[in-house]
């Protein structure tokens, strides 16, 4: 297995891009899905996959929005599993990288854009989960020099795997903080990977802190209202969610077409979801370019029932071969579920269920 990639600068440089997802999608369907994807996130750091959304002062790439979808859309085709993880550590490298905190950034950001480490976040206890219970399950005390921080983040991918995870946590009355710490920081505890419909070689799991000492200096944003939304360029929920999404739906499509190459009762169905398919990719390069009207939910709404329609179809097209475990369609129909489920706002939850219950 070849380590050694050239960087992929450019979102252009189609033949590298392909090649990288050659050797993914080739991992995906040989390696234990429920292993963590160590190699595959190794080829990516070697192909310069991390530096894609660093900025260019601390020895990124930094790409636009343009050119981070159709990285993520081919990564997305040939592996969910490593890309979704991608999307968690790149999480925590915008945040950082948006932080006013320039001490952190010089000392951490270098080594997360070359891959020598690993970052990761647990912020979703402030945007999608846990909001109904009414007070906070992750909670900052102020100090004099910091905070100390207890409670737990429900969900922090690849926390196992991590050197430093950004966490959210809220004080009083509404005011919240997003911090650093490091793995190891007393009364830290990472808790083991849950067993998942798919994607468990996430290694997703809860964070608890336990009278954990967050001094300012580790403090990215806040004390503020809303500190998710209080930094520009990092607004969750954005486009990465509906282009994984759309690079799942490819790879379904994909097999139908293969498929349909011998078996012309499948082409006028391989051509409706493509059809499908590359006007919603139309819509999502625009609107990153800021072209569209389309909202992100609209938008999210669509990637959502394309995934699932058409790793479903490919399951129909593939028959019960495809259902037998190791299949790669019966795969990514699990894998189409996580969309349901991830990150996703009450009107994108609101529209998946009236398609599910037949009353869109
Ligand atoms: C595989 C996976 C990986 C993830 N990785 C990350 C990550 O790396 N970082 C991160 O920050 N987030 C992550 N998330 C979180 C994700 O983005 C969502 O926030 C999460 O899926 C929301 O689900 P929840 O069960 O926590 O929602 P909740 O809203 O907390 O729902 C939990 C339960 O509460 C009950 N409930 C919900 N709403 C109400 C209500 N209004 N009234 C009464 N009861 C209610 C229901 O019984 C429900 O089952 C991940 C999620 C998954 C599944």
């Amino acid at each position: 297995m070849p380590l050694d990639l050239q960087p992929i600068k450019s979102s252009n440089d189609n033949v590298m891009l392909d090649e990288l997802g050659d050797q993914l999608r080739e991992l995906s369907s040989t390696q234990d899905e429920d292993s963590w994807p160590a190699v595959q996130l190794q080829l990516c750091g070697s192909a310069g996959v991390f530096r894609w959304f660093v900025p260019r002062l601390w020895d990124g790439y930094e790409w636009n929005d343009e050119d981070v979808i159709k990285g993520y859309l081919k990564l997305s085709s040939a592996c969910l599993k490593t890309t979704f993880v991608i999307t968690q550590r790149t999480a925590a490298c915008r945040r950082i990288a948006a932080s006013a905190n320039d001490e952190i950034k010089n000392r951490l950001l270098p080594d997360l854009a070359s891959g020598k480490t690993f970052a990761t976040v647990g912020i979703s206890h402030l945007t999608t989960s846990r909001r109904h219970i009414g007070k906070p399950v992750m909670h900052a005390r102020e100090t004099e020099t910091g905070f100390v921080v207890n409670g737990f983040s429900p969900w922090v991918t690849g926390a196992s795997a991590a050197d430093y995870l950004v966490i959210g946590a809220e004080i009083d009355e509404g005011r919240q903080i997003l911090f650093v710490v490091s793995i190891g920081t007393k009364g830290l505890i990472v808790d083991t990977g849950q067993k998942l419909v798919a994607l468990t070689g996430s290694q997703t799991g809860a964070v608890r802190c336990e009278d954990v000492f967050i001094s300012k200096d580790c403090v990215l944003s806040g004390p503020v209202q809303n500190v998710m939304s209080s930094v520009t360029g990092t607004a969750t929920g954005g486009f990465q969610t509906s282009t994984l999404a759309i690079g799942l739906a490819s790879a379904a499509i994909d097999f139908i077409a293969n498929e349909a190459r011998q078996r012309p009762n499948l082409t006028d169905q391989f051509q409706a979801l493509n059809e499908q398919l590359v006007s919603l990719q139309a819509d999502l390069l625009s609107m990153a370019r800021g072209e569209m009207s389309r909202t992100k939910d609209e938008l999210r709404i669509d990637a959502n029932s394309l995934v699932l329609r058409a790793t479903q179809s490919a399951l129909v097209a593939a028959k019960g071969s495809g259902y037998v475990q190791g299949h790669p369609v019966g795969r990514w129909c699990k894998e189409a579920l996580f969309f349901l489920v991830w990150s996703c706002p009450q009107s994108v939850l609101d529209a998946n269920l009236c398609e599910l219950v037949g009353t869109d």
